[in-house]
């Protein structure tokens, strides 16, 4: 299994890399995880046809998340029709937000766009649900005060991929890495900041404990980015394909 990471920035575009977005190449599946606004392009150009995407995940609801979804269903509606539907899997909020945000981009100025087949699942925290081969257990983690924010653990073909959504660090993420094939783990910023983020120098306090197979650190800040060579784990970086 292969995780390609399409989008290893936050949400300003630090250091010009794409917003989140990291997309899981199966055997028998394709499926993203977070689906920012750059998306669409940075799965062309990694060389798949957007017609084989089984499904999104998401994280949460912020628009370096999720504001490239509306991309793939003018995609769906104009280029490439799909009689399979696109799953969306997201916390709750998530259908009303996507096809609001849709209507907002591409709808018509007084009757509601159709957007193309399309099956949305709601992730419950603590919850596993199944999608056809993919397993996923989204747990809540300390991000957004209005709104739910997910961190996912994913399994599909024996391997499990931990991803922390946005989020402060947590004791959690110690126990659910444990056993992880891959942990991809937001790092916006190197030292403690405001902003519910996590931070380098907090991560590094229980890197020793960490039992993942992989860490790969990603949604990195400018001023991480500056700091990259006092890092003492994997930094993503756009186009960086990952053997799992
Ligand atoms: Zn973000
Ligand atoms: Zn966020």
């Amino acid at each position: 299994m292969k995780l390609h990471i399409l989008g290893c920035g936050d949400a300003f575009g630090s250091g010009g890399r794409n917003q989140s977005s990291y997309l899981v190449e199966a055997t028998d599946k394709l499926f993203l995880l977070d689906c920012g606004a750059t998306t669409l392009p940075a799965f062309k150009r990694a060389g798949f046809d957007p017609r084989r995407l089984d499904a999104i995940l998401l994280s949460h609801l912020h628009g370096d998340h999720f504001g490239g979804i509306p991309f793939f269903f003018i995609e769906f509606l104009f280029l490439q029709p799909r009689t399979e539907p696109l799953v969306i899997a997201g916390p709750q909020g998530t259908e009303e937000k996507v096809r609001a945000l849709f209507q907002v981009m591409y709808g018509g100025s007084t009757m509601n766009k159709e957007i193309p087949p399309t099956r949305f699942v709601l992730l419950h925290p603590d919850e596993t649900a199944n999608l056809d081969g993919i397993a996923i257990t989204p747990f809540r983690v300390p991000h957004q005060s209005d709104a739910i924010s997910l961190g996912l653990k994913v399994g599909c073909e024996g391997k499990t991929i931990l991803f922390s959504g946005d989020s402060l660090w947590m004791q959690r993420f110690v126990e659910l890495a444990d056993g992880a094939d891959l942990f991809l783990c937001e790092c916006s910023f190197f030292r403690e900041q405001p902003g519910m983020h996590v931070n380098y120098q907090t991560l590094a306090t229980d890197l020793n404990r960490l039992r993942c197979k992989q860490l790969v650190l990603t949604h990195l800040g400018e001023e991480v980015l500056s700091r990259r060579n006092e890092i003492a784990a994997v930094v993503a970086e756009d186009g960086m394909v990952l053997e799992i």
